[in-house]
């Protein structure tokens, strides 16, 4: 997530969510209507002892449970490096081998290897020390896919490696060790459910908003390993289901159902007062919206723009976030969903949906409370109760009431 990193530096945790259906960043795509309770750890087939058992990874280790991460996909090649770089072919035939830096392209449905030799339609790559691929450092082993004429990068991270990476970005190190936990548990809880479920056959989750953002292992501090590792295993069950463990920035000062938010009921995503997130940079934000801006989301949202162009909140859900928003000018009126006024206005602008729309001397003053879609966990309230001294139990029992926090940890 790029933008996370041009916000201003003051803002530490943004809009980590799971579960907005609005691809809001750092909200992944819809909930999951039903996630099934896990089995047995996903096994991922092809994961073999590779002979070139210089470069294979901790992945190989026998227990351990992966995610399938898709890296980059879309693309007709991609940059591998590393001291030593190897690959295989599926069957676990070693195939090539280079030192720094391989490009990888597509050619039809084979991969061409630096330019010259032509190998198969899927490898497995694995480097020494590490691999990075594009910008991404990877903890273990990434297979390279051909498809279609195009490239797909898949990361296969040891599941608590990937919650370590997960938390690094939705966290801040100077949260709470509980609320890095909590956060961990939420992060987990997804990470599982995905992959008893995976969104492809090649891969369980997208590495980017849609699913969770995973940057690879760069930066992942201790703080944050170590909030996967006191957790390590621990899911939330809703009737011993996994629950949906969606998440926001902070919700203002009190959640929003999950039914107002997205329609569907959810019974341990209702709403809960929270006045633990006072402190959030975005408890409370302004966004003045210029007329030129205003007219352009207005054109966007078919509204041909005049001079006597309203917009103006036209409903509420009961936690007082808007539900509609009208827009109008020049005998044309529209009302739509907030949430797709706020997605053409920006995520970042219009932070959340508890808002006022006052329209001043041409210009929009729109003010607002929290970031995020408001539903489930709230990260500065998190944090907030950590600071009073809750445990990471406790503080998931508060957000996503009714369910059971289990695992192999006691
Ligand atoms: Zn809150």
């Amino acid at each position: 997530m790029k933008f996370l990193s041009l916000i201003a530096a003051g803002i530490l945790v943004l809009s980590g969510c799971a579960g907005a259906p609005s691809r809001e960043p750092a909200h992944r795509g819809a909930p999951p209507a039903s996630l099934p309770s896990t089995g047995p750890a996903p096994t991922q087939p092809g994961i073999t002892t590779r002979p070139g058992a210089v470069v294979a990874s901790p992945i190989e280790a026998t227990g351990t449970r992966f995610i399938r991460v898709l890296l980059s996909g879309g693309t007709s090649g991609v940059v591998l490096e590393g001291e030593t770089i190897r690959a295989w072919s599926v069957d676990g035939r070693l195939v090539a081998e280079a030192a720094g830096s391989v490009t990888l392209t597509v050619v039809g449905e084979r991969i061409r290897w630096n330019g010259s030799r032509l190998l198969g339609d899927t490898l497995d790559a694995a480097g020494a020390p590490d691999l990075r691929v594009g910008t991404r450092k990877v903890a273990g082993r990434v297979r390279l896919i051909a498809r279609k004429g195009e490239l797909l990068a898949v990361a296969v991270v040891p599941i608590e490696a990937y919650v370590a990476a997960v938390v690094s970005r939705e966290g801040a190190p100077r949260f709470h060790p509980e609320a890095l936990a909590a956060q961990a548990v939420a992060a987990r809880t997804y990470a599982v459910g995905a992959a008893a479920k995976p969104r492809d056959p090649a891969y369980d989750v997208v590495g980017s908003v849609e699913d969770q953002v995973f940057d690879g292992m760069d930066g992942v501090a201790a703080v944050f390993q170590e909030a996967a590792d006191r957790t390590r295993g621990v899911v939330v069950r809703y009737r011993g289901e996994l629950a949906q463990t969606v998440y926001h920035s902070t919700c203002g000062g009190r959640t929003e159902d999950a039914v107002s938010a997205w329609g569907k009921d959810v019974p341990y995503l209702r709403a809960q007062l929270c006045d633990d997130c006072a402190d959030s940079p975005v408890y409370r934000w302004e966004y003045r919206m210029s007329g030129a801006e205003g007219r352009r989301v207005a054109k966007a949202l078919g509204v041909p723009p005049g001079n006597d162009l309203r917009i103006a909140v036209a409903g509420r859900t009961p936690t007082g976030r808007a539900s509609r928003v009208r827009i109008s000018s020049r005998g044309v009126s529209r009302e739509l969903q907030a949430a797709e006024f706020r997605k053409a206005a920006g995520y970042a602008r219009i932070r959340s949906l508890k808002m006022e729309i006052v329209p001043v001397a041409g210009e929009w003053r729109i003010t607002g409370e929290g970031w995020g879609h408001g539903v489930g966990m709230c990260q500065f309230g998190a944090n907030g109760m950590a600071r009073r001294g809750a445990g990471f139990r406790e503080i998931l029992a508060r957000y996503y009431p009714g369910t059971e926090i289990k695992g192999e940890t006691p």
